[in-house]
């Protein structure tokens, strides 16, 4: 049995306040994340919530938890509004049609990009990562119960969930049923009962990607009910930590709780954690804005994954984060300074005494700021003290003890880039992709290669007897 030592206390957004970690099994959490819908590349604000959600899993593995991490993937169903909001389109389908592809190439087009983002920010790959349209039968079996349950109908082909069936509908948006909707959009839909209730079943011919299922032909499912199983078939009813963006609190996840809980009759999560959202140079991230920026666009402007991870989780997950240039530079900055030093403790060599005391009181209390609501923030400023007040005090008799510490750290945040043989085989095979690609004239997949590889801080250099590659600094 695993015996943490951690004892974290985090915020919970349902019960609004801190409380101790508690979970299902001695040791063990089990948490899912909300991952990307894959029509386009996330933008550095949804890798701001993905982020988060690895650092809370590497502090918990570092406190000697044993850590079950799901961050799904949302392949079909996530409809948006059209641009004159008239009606419901699945951005999936939309790009689908523009690029002549299948719903299908799309996902697996960006699925790919995804996980190579992933890697260049360092984000450790979750235990799993479950596809929407690899659990249609788990969705079906989930509706069919809630309608046997009365807690949803049919109507017109379509299903709905019935809001005022489920009485805490509302709790975790700290909304009362009969307000709820009040600033957002109502939904004038004929077949609905209510115009809150949300839809767990579609039904359209035209739809690209549909199933036929014992729930009818045709048919695909809503995005909430895609969450709640998953949950369902990763965990059963043992969900320890759900998280997400602020932005899924309603009505993403309310509805997820509304679905889950009336069918299983248990609580759906033990902890519900949100990451708060990300401005770009003090305003909204906007597409229309030109400044929904991905990881890509990023490592175009000289940056590394290791400097866009650092300014993306450097500040407190609970406080809107300002994302700008200006913060990249100096994340590049802090970031140089810790590799320095480093470099410096590395080059101590063999002391009579080493002073182990020093190196501890910095180390409690990082430990603290991370247990107590993951204080990244103040973490930071613990480590970067230990680096200033050991510059003054001489590092000779610290270097071994102060080593240490940082691997934690690095273990934690994973804010320097650790070389190994792994990582270079990928570069190499990375490389190689880029250079089919401009054998078969695909500038743009070449040139995407490349932006990657510039986001591992890898520099290629191509000349006539091949592509040699070397890491910036
Ligand atoms: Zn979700």
């Amino acid at each position: 049995m695993n015996k943490p030592w951690l004892k974290p206390i985090f915020f919970d957004t349902l019960r609004a306040g801190l409380f101790p970690l508690a979970t299902h099994e001695e040791g063990v959490v089990r948490m899912y994340h909300c991952g990307p819908t894959l029509y386009s590349c996330p933008t550095v604000g949804n890798w701001r919530s993905f982020l988060f959600s690895d650092v809370l899993k590497r502090t918990l593995e570092w406190g000697g938890w044993k850590v079950f991490q799901a961050m799904n993937i949302t392949d079909v169903g996530h409809m948006r509004e059209s641009e004159d909001s008239s009606s419901e389109i699945d951005p999936i389908q939309e790009k689908a049609k523009e690029k002549g592809l299948s719903p299908w190439d799309i996902v697996a087009h960006y699925e790919k990009q995804f996980f190579n983002d992933m890697d260049s920010l360092s984000m450790r790959r979750p235990t799993y990562v479950p596809k929407a349209t690899e659990h249609i039968d788990d969705m079906v079996l989930m509706i069919r119960e809630l309608i046997e349950k009365g807690y949803a109908y049919e109507s017109n082909g379509n299903i709905y969930f019935s809001v005022k069936s489920f009485e805490r509908y509302g709790n975790l948006s700290k909304n009362s049923i009969d307000n709820l909707d009040l600033g957002h959009r109502v939904d004038i839909n004929a077949d609905k009962r209510d115009a809150r209730d949300f839809a767990l079943w579609k039904t359209d011919s035209k739809h690209l990607m549909k199933w036929d299922t014992e729930l009818g032909s045709d048919g695909f499912p809503g995005w909430h009910i895609e969450c709640s199983a998953m949950v369902n078939s990763l965990f059963g009813n043992k969900l320890d930590i759900h998280s997400g963006g602020e932005d899924l609190i309603f009505p993403h996840h309310e509805c997820e709780i509304a679905q889950s809980e009336a069918f299983s009759g248990k609580k759906l999560a033990k902890h519900w954690m949100h990451c708060r959202f990300l401005l770009v140079d003090g305003g909204k991230m906007g597409k229309s804005l030109g400044n929904a920026y991905t990881p890509s666009d990023i490592y175009e402007k000289g940056f590394t994954g290791a400097e866009l991870r650092y300014s993306l989780i450097r500040g407190h997950y609970r406080q809107p984060l300002n994302f700008s240039f200006e913060l990249l530079k100096d994340s590049r900055s802090a970031l140089k300074r810790l590799q320095n030093f480093i470099q410096d403790l590395e080059e101590v060599k063999e002391v009579s005494f080493a002073d182990e005391d020093f190196v501890k009181k910095y180390r409690d209390s990082f430990v603290n700021f991370m247990q107590k609501d993951l204080d990244v923030p103040q973490a930071i400023a613990v480590v970067m003290d230990l680096v200033k007040d050991s510059r003054k005090k001489g590092i000779d008799n610290i270097a071994s003890s102060a080593k240490s510490f940082l691997s934690e750290v690095n273990e934690v945040l994973g804010i320097f880039v650790e070389q190994d043989d792994s990582g270079s085989q990928k570069i190499e095979e990375m490389i190689k992709e880029r250079n089919k690609a401009r054998d078969d004239r695909d500038w743009k997949k070449a040139d995407r290669i490349r932006e990657e590889l510039l986001g591992l801080g890898v520099q290629i250099k191509d000349s006539s007897s091949g592509t040699t590659w070397n890491k910036m600094n």
